[in-house]
């Protein structure tokens, strides 16, 4: 890992992974530390939607809504593995905002969002048939689209195009310190497995570290911000599918929030909350009241009642947003600031931002760099595929193909190929011809073949990586199974 780089980034989240990406891409040498594995802060923990974010009209923030919309455009087209359009209900209740204001701003999100992949909204009646979950008063609402994406994934998929640009990806890896010198950086690295320290050094540095931003910027970096940040906690639950369509519902709140319900595997995720926090975001776990919260919510609109004995999974995520002084933290602003310092050896810290605009972020951060480096390239990667996702034709077309080419998979299987890889799940099937090619099944599909892939190519160490990043296994797997994989992973690979 010594070296010298032109750029260093600390944080494997979803900025950190972009802005290595586009970085790369322009020929740049790039390092990407991140303390724990890719994904493993906020970047796992969201809601999943590639959305210009309805509510965000109700503050007027138009310049948002419209960016995460045409980013939305753009991650249909160059990741159509990961991001895929979903239709949303809202269902109107007498008490929440009027049908008016709703329309209203769904006309402006259709024009803002304009394009063939996602259809225009529409006003609806409910018909209370056996496939319609919600409670009978609930006459009217409106249907829109948006886009859902596996957030992890949409990580690891950049990090994978980073790297193969020639950008080291070092997971596991803590930046300890970093040091100002003439005209570089030096940085200290620490190995979270054997505890060794490598220093390398760089041209320019990024603080991508999300809620960590401001302890990483005041302990290591030995620097200071003009900005604040306000770490907000959100929320969300698994439980049972609540519905056998492939929709998600908008749930307007009586304290003015609004709850997701989205389909996710074999259930429903529901989420999110908006908590101020403090401690280490590496700690935020739901509380009793956020489960409580989100149940009624739910039991407010379908038919059929859940509780918090009905949960499967939980998780939560701290938002590390730009301090706009907002005094609700549903209403604080979820637009990004870069923050540059330094005139010749450049810090930029990264605040806030969604998970939608992180290409965005990206190319304003290297937008940001090119005094620094003043040959650098022109933008790119709003028209390359990410890995994975130079399908032929269609998604749909994908998913028939690969069932032809690999008949002897399950078609679970394939589905969860198509939808997790791509054209990437092609080089762990490579030169298989029947299911005993795939080598050790430890359950519920994964086999060993796979198992070894994500090892050698995407970083994964532990079986966490594997069950709840690199995949979603880890919503299914027992306890016998996850031991049978860990015992797995130490006998062949040099991790535990
Ligand atoms: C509940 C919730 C729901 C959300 N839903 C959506 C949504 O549906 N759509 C959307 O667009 N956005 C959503 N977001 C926002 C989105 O998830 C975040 O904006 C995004 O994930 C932030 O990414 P990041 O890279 O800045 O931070 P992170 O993903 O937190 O990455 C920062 C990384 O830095 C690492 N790090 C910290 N210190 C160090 C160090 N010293 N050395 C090395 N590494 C370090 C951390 O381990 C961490 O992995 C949601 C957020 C939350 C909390």
């Amino acid at each position: 890992m010594n070296g010298d780089y032109d750029l260093a980034i600390i944080g494997g989240g979803i900025n950190g992974v972009g802005i290595a990406a586009d970085a790369a891409g322009r020929g740049l040498r790039v390092i990407l530390c991140e303390q724990n594995d890719l994904a493993s802060g906020t970047s796992s923990a969201s809601s999943k939607l590639i959305h210009g974010g309805l509510r965000y009209l109700e503050k007027f923030d138009f310049a948002l809504v419209r960016e995460s919309l045409h980013e939305r455009k753009i991650l249909v087209k160059t990741a159509p593995h990961l991001v895929h359009p979903l239709r949303f209900i809202i269902p109107l209740h007498h008490l929440r905002r009027k049908d008016f204001l709703i329309g209203l701003g769904l006309f402006f999100y259709d024009c803002f969002g304009k394009s063939k992949e996602f259809a225009r909204s529409k006003r609806i009646a409910f018909t209370h048939d056996n496939a319609d979950p919600l409670q009978s008063f609930i006459a009217r609402g409106y249907e829109y689209e948006d886009a859902f994406t596996d957030d992890a994934r949409l990580v690891i998929t950049n990090a994978i195009r980073a790297a193969r640009r020639g950008a080291k990806i070092a997971n596991y890896v803590k930046c300890i310190d970093a040091t100002r010198q003439q005209d570089h950086w030096q940085i200290t690295l620490l190995s979270q497995f054997n505890r060794t320290t490598t220093t390398v050094t760089a041209k320019a540095l990024i603080n991508a570290t999300g809620p960590w931003l401001k302890e990483t910027l005041n302990a290591s970096l030995h620097g200071e911000s003009q900005y604040n940040v306000r770490l907000i906690k959100g929320s969300h639950i698994v439980v049972p599918k609540l519905y056998a369509a492939p929709r998600a519902y908008l749930l307007q709140t009586q304290d003015n929030r609004v709850v997701f319900t989205i389909p996710y595997h074999q259930f429903t995720l529901i989420g999110t909350t908006d908590i101020e926090f403090k401690g280490d975001p590496a700690l935020a776990t739901i509380s009793d009241e956020e489960k409580h919260y989100l149940c009624n919510v739910v039991n407010q609109y379908f038919q059929t009642p859940i509780t918090t004995a009905d949960i499967v999974q939980a998780f939560s995520g701290v938002r590390a947003l730009y301090d706009d002084n907002a005094a609700d933290p549903a209403k604080i602003t979820r637009d990004y600031k870069l923050e540059l310092s330094g005139k010749d050896c450049p810090l930029i810290n990264v605040f806030g931002g969604k998970l939608t605009t992180y290409r965005k972020l990206a190319e304003k951060t290297l937008d940001l760099l090119k005094p620094f480096f003043p040959h650098l390239p022109e933008a790119w990667t709003d028209k390359q595929p990410l890995p994975g996702g130079d399908l032929p034709g269609s998604f749909s077309q994908f998913c028939e193909d690969l069932a032809h080419q690999y008949p002897w998979l399950p078609s679970s299987l394939t589905q969860r190929y198509a939808y997790q890889y791509g054209t990437l799940c092609h080089t762990f099937l490579n030169q298989t011809s029947r299911i005993e090619d795939m080598g050790q099944h430890f359950g519920h599909g994964l086999y060993a073949r796979e198992v070894r892939y994500l090892v050698e190519n995407e970083w994964a160490h532990t079986t966490e990586d594997i069950l709840w990043r690199r995949t979603k296994l880890g919503l299914q797997f027992s306890a016998a199974q996850t031991k049978d994989l860990a015992e797995w992973l130490v006998t062949n690979s040099n991790c535990s």
